[in-house]
């Protein structure tokens, strides 16, 4: 059975894992806030549930402790930069803080990372730029031991989830941040936990055939994920890949790399002012009237109402802020497992 877990119960444990595994207590705590903060957003693709697979490759040596991205390109208002195998979570935050310094001159940063272990939620990065008044657009390629995802027309994986981010501050921030994928791996692994079955459309199995099994994506004989939305989702996902990878000079699908290297990311983003472009108090309203004239569509079912991007999160943390985190028994045996390997002490789950 599921439990419901409050922020403040989980970040202790998790804090100190981290740190056992010898993250800095900075590091620890933005890795954990991070992960918890994509559960309360509704992500558990992207939460604590990647913590296995985080200590998995620290043990390998492909994670690299303690690391501050370098930058080793570019005149502002471009930027380089190479995290040098650090955690994703502090690269990106110090990448970012870097653009937003350089789009307070220039009024636009382009900011590229390579060589980052996996980022989690991109999202994430994007509200710590809304947060500055910012808007960004992030495009982010992923490589991981085996590509996942296959190519629109094809029967086998050749790329990642590439995941896509566009972020508009103003009076009710908009966020559109997801996977090229149609469902993200993560999701895949969480019903693979849960012995529940996926969504029809979603996976295909070792002979390109659809498939509702999660069991395809971590037991042989491997299937693939499906792109989403057929020829378009391929294409933003190509393109996701030609950006965040090719674009910013780190690792990429199919480029020979003999061998493992854990979940790596690249991510471009695009940092802009909006003030630059437009008036913000004419902004919001023109943004009040359109979010009220899209959801003024009567609803298919009256249960599910017309949302815009970015409101899933928000119900989801209101949510979930109150009544806690769903934590599945394999997961949190499996967090358990590696607290447990690193001499730290964590709670048992209640029903085992
Ligand atoms: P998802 O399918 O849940 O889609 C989420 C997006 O859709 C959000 O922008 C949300 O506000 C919007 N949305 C949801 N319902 C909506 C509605 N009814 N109307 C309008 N908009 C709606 O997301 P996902 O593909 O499962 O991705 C989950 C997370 O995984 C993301 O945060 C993504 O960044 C992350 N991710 C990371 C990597 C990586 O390599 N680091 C790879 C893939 C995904």
């Amino acid at each position: 059975m599921t439990i419901l877990a409050q922020r403040a119960e989980l970040r202790p444990y998790i804090l100190d894992i981290f740190r056992a595994a010898g993250s800095s207590d900075r590091e620890a705590a933005e890795i954990t806030d991070h992960l918890i903060d994509a559960n309360l957003a509704g992500h558990d693709s992207h939460g604590i549930g990647m913590i296995p697979a985080y200590m998995h490759h620290l043990r390998q040596g492909w994670v690299r402790p303690n690391q501050t991205p370098v930058r080793v390109g570019g005149a502002d208002p471009f930027a380089v930069f190479d995290a040098q195998m650090g955690y994703g979570q502090p690269a990106v935050t110090r990448v970012m803080e870097a653009a937003a310094q350089i789009a307070s001159n220039h009024g636009v940063a382009i900011t590229t990372l390579r060589n980052s272990q996996h980022i989690g939620r991109v999202g994430a990065y994007a509200e710590q730029l809304l947060a500055r008044g910012l808007m960004s657009i992030h495009f982010v390629n992923a490589v991981y031991e085996v590509p996942t995802v296959a190519p629109f027309r094809g029967s086998d994986a050749r790329l990642m989830t590439n995941p896509v981010c566009v972020a508009v501050p103003g009076a009710k921030p908009l966020l559109l941040d997801y996977a090229t994928s149609t469902i993200a791996l993560g999701k895949v692994r969480v019903a693979y936990n849960k012995g529940e079955p996926v969504a029809p459309g979603r996976l295909i199995d070792h002979k390109g055939q659809p498939t509702n099994e999660p069991k395809v994506m971590f037991e042989d004989p491997k299937g693939a994920q499906t792109a989403f939305g057929e020829h378009k989702g391929w294409a933003l996902a190509f393109m996701a890949e030609v950006l965040g990878g090719a674009m910013t000079g780190g690792p990429r699908s199919g480029d020979g790399f003999e061998g493992r290297r854990g979940l790596v990311n690249g991510i471009m983003s695009i940092v802009i002012e909006p003030g630059r472009l437009v008036d913000g108090g004419w902004f919001d309203g023109a943004i009040a009237t359109l979010t009220d004239y899209v959801k003024a569509s009567p609803a298919a079912d009256p249960a599910l109402p017309v949302q815009v991007p970015g409101e899933a999160e928000q119900l989801a943390r209101a949510q979930r802020g109150r009544d806690g985190i769903p934590v599945d028994p394999t997961t949190w045996k499996q967090i358990a497992a590696c607290a447990k390997a690193l001499g730290v002490d964590v709670p048992g789950f209640p029903d085992a």
